[in-house]
């Protein structure tokens, strides 16, 4: 199958102008090359992004630990969003956002060196969670806690001190997909807990009812501060269906296709696809954004 470009426009009604831009990503796959973790080929729009302020925000089914580590790596002080909006995190002194402080957080807590917006539930409540769920379904459900390192880095592939972050919960719980049992019902059941499911291929993630990459997408841009109430412009790029939220959420919504091309559970919508696969499809993308209002989008020949 061959792939034409073409360049795609965003909605109409958006005109990105002098606006001020929030760029909301996902993480693995979009900004990050799927097979090795690296984004050499957006480093340097990284660099231009910080010196022109523009807040580069993750928003992630990872944990704080393992944001907090890629974060260095990035150089990265933007606000964050984890375990598929569960919480928001901004830096204390970063005044382009200000989150009211509506969390008592234990002031030992490592949580409490941010400003925190938890729209998700306790790690101890997911857990209970995901108990009562697997009670229901008659069936067992094999969370992160009951797998074990040695079992999470086996069946993730993640080095030993990846698989520490990533176990590391603090809001929501990462299951082993029960394929078994159709979604629609897992879903419904989930739903009849009290609770909201990101179902995966492979691992799903029992998270708080408010919980969201789309929620906490929207709680941040309404806390975002704008100098002088100039208008703002949201830019957001997934490559997954459990992005689908998240790119409902922004005005400027980008698709980064993987090396088969777009992921089929986000078509559908004519939502821009970038030109390439991980960091190099992310940086042309929001480049072209910023140089000419519109997407070089890469569509299906057929
Ligand atoms: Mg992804």
């Amino acid at each position: 199958m061959g792939a034409s470009f073409v360049i795609a426009d965003f909605n109409d009604d958006v005109s990105i102008g002098n606006d001020l831009l929030i760029i909301f990503t996902d993480l693995d796959g979009t900004l990050l090359e799927p097979e090795n973790y690296r984004f050499d080929a957006a480093e340097s729009l990284l660099v231009s992004l910080k010196t022109q302020q523009v807040p580069v925000i993750p928003v992630t089914s990872k944990t704080r630990l393992e944001v907090e580590h890629l974060r260095q790596i990035l150089s990265s002080t933007d606000p964050f969003v984890v375990e598929n909006g569960s919480a928001v995190m901004v830096e204390p002194h970063d005044n382009r956002f200000l989150i009211p402080a509506t969390h008592s957080v234990a002031p030992d807590s490592e949580l409490a060196s941010y400003q925190l917006l938890q729209l998700g539930c306790s790690y101890a409540q997911a857990r209970q969670g995901l108990q009562a769920v697997a009670t229901q379904l008659g069936t067992t459900l094999q969370g992160f806690a009951d797998l074990g390192e040695a079992e999470v880095e086996r069946l993730t592939g993640l080095l030993p001190n990846d698989v520490k972050r990533a176990r590391a919960r603090e809001f929501s719980e990462p299951f082993v997909t029960p394929r078994h049992i159709p979604p629609d019902h897992v879903k419904e059941v989930v739903a009849g807990q009290g609770f909201r499911v990101v179902l995966g291929d492979r691992f799903s993630h029992l998270i708080g009812p408010h919980a969201g990459k789309g929620h906490a997408v929207r709680a941040l841009t309404q806390h975002f501060q704008s100098p002088a109430s100039e208008p703002v412009t949201t830019i957001g790029l997934g490559n997954s269906p459990n992005d689908r939220e998240m790119l409902e959420a922004v005005d400027v919504p980008i698709i980064v296709p993987g090396r088969n091309g777009p992921h089929p559970g986000l078509l559908g919508k004519d939502w821009a696809i970038a030109p390439f696969p991980g960091a190099k499809g992310w940086a042309e993308a929001i480049t072209s954004v910023l140089e000419v209002g519109a997407v070089m989008a890469q569509r299906p020949s057929s």
